[in-house]
């Protein structure tokens, strides 16, 4: 199973002059590195301490190691403008304190560097869960905004470059007037945040971090997120409406993009329509994947799992979810098993340790961590993200034949 630093990959791609360095264990370094599919000679922008079993036993200062650490890590790499600690499981069995550290490693180093702490822990959490925390880590380092600042919407959510390029587009066409997004590319282009700020979420995982813009007085916008051509619609639709913008425009902005989505979804829905689905919890992203996968192409749902169901971020997804479909909260597997086996699904959405005994007992399975690794949100992408559905299937079929 992938735990909370699993979103280094993504994260370090987007803020590009921050790195990631991970407290932990030889274990942690192993899943970043494979996760991440590290070349050797390449400098990236994330590593892991380790901590040896005299740290762990207490025979060392893990302080002061940390503190040469990143002394080396700076002298190396003058270029990080943002250092994140990320602690893991073996961080907090000892209860290293990594806020202190953060705080006393950005007063040595500012202002060229600020140091954050958040945690990539896989106790008891799901690995899009990392991502949360860092983002909730970052909001605080966001100025405020003056009162009496014009409004301006405020995208959350990693998104690829090339997707941030096209809903930027998208929203500006609309007729929005300040668009910014969260995380920034650089870290010193943390937009200001204050009750001027209505944000929509990209993702539907960002629960603590959707707590704290709130309580800097940002305003959330309820919408579908934009998976799909349905989802895309409606949550550019929900940002125009809340800065009260003509419909028929937004129509005439959305239709170009709209219509592509729905043509180039035609190839996948033949595979797809009519084909039953079971979504074990993992990602947290089940209830949007079985609202696109049923409503635009056709397929029948027999279970929703999630690991944690925000009702209120999810509210326009679960009411756009079938009345007869069983939702599921948490992880008794078992029982879940169970449940999958008897209903004999077309298709299995879960993650890697169900997917390779589902395939062994003859069922189809996608790997639900793939969807956070491939640009998969907005008109454009909304094919592709079928595509990762339609494929296993095709192939399940060229193999049969
Ligand atoms: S943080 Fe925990 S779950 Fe994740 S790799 Fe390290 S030891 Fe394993």
């Amino acid at each position: 199973m992938f735990c909370g630093l699993t979103g280094i990959v993504w994260l370090h791609r987007k803020i590009q002059d921050a790195f990631f360095l991970v407290v932990g264990s030889r274990t942690c370094a192993h899943l970043i590195q494979s996760a991440a599919g590290v070349m050797v000679f390449a400098e990236p922008r994330f590593a892991t301490a380790i901590m040896e079993e005299r740290d762990l036993a207490g025979l060392a200062d893990a302080n002061d190691e940390l503190d040469r650490v990143v002394d080396e890590l700076l002298a190396r790499r003058p270029d990080i403008r943002m250092l994140f600690l990320v602690g893991s499981c073996p961080s907090e069995v000892i209860k290293l304190d990594l806020s202190r550290a953060a705080q006393r490693l950005s007063k040595k180093h500012a202002p060229a560097l600020r140091v954050i702490n958040y945690s990539g822990s896989g106790i008891e959490t799901t690995f899009t869960q990392g991502e949360d925390a860092c983002l909730a880590a970052l909001v605080p380092e966001a100025p405020s905004n003056p009162a009496g600042a014009p409004a301006s919407l405020l995208v959350v959510g990693t998104l690829p470059d090339i997707v941030e390029d096209q809903f930027r587009r998208l929203l500006g066409e609309i007729g929005i007037p300040k668009v910014d997004f969260f995380p920034p590319r650089r870290s010193g282009d943390i937009p200001a945040i204050g009750p001027g700020t209505r944000f929509l979420l990209a993702q539907p995982f960002l629960g603590d971090t959707t707590l704290k813009l709130e309580d800097r007085g940002a305003v959330r916008i309820p919408a579908l997120f934009p998976f799909g051509a349905e989802g895309t619609t409606a949550w550019l639709t929900a940002a125009a409406e809340a800065w009260n913008i003509d419909p028929a425009h937004v129509q005439r902005v959305v239709a170009p993009g709209q219509e592509r989505a729905r043509r180039a979804l035609e190839r996948h829905r033949e595979t797809l329509a009519g084909k039953t689905l079971f979504l074990f919890p993992d990602s947290q992203l089940e209830p949007c994947l079985a609202r696109f996968l049923s409503r635009e192409l056709g397929m029948k749902l027999i279970e929703v799992g999630t690991p944690y169901l925000n009702k209120d971020l999810l509210s326009r997804e679960l009411e756009a979810l079938p009345d007869d479909v069983l939702i599921s909260e948490g992880q008794d597997v078992d029982r879940q098993l169970d449940r999958c086996r008897a209903a004999r699904p077309d298709m299995v959405v879960c993650g890697l340790g169900l997917a390779n005994p589902l395939e062994a007992e003859g069922l189809t399975t996608k790997w639900s961590i793939e969807l956070v690794f491939s640009p998969v949100h907005g008109f454009d992408q909304a094919a592709d993200l079928a595509g990762l559905f339609a494929r296993p299937l095709r192939r399940q079929t060229m193999l049969k034949v």
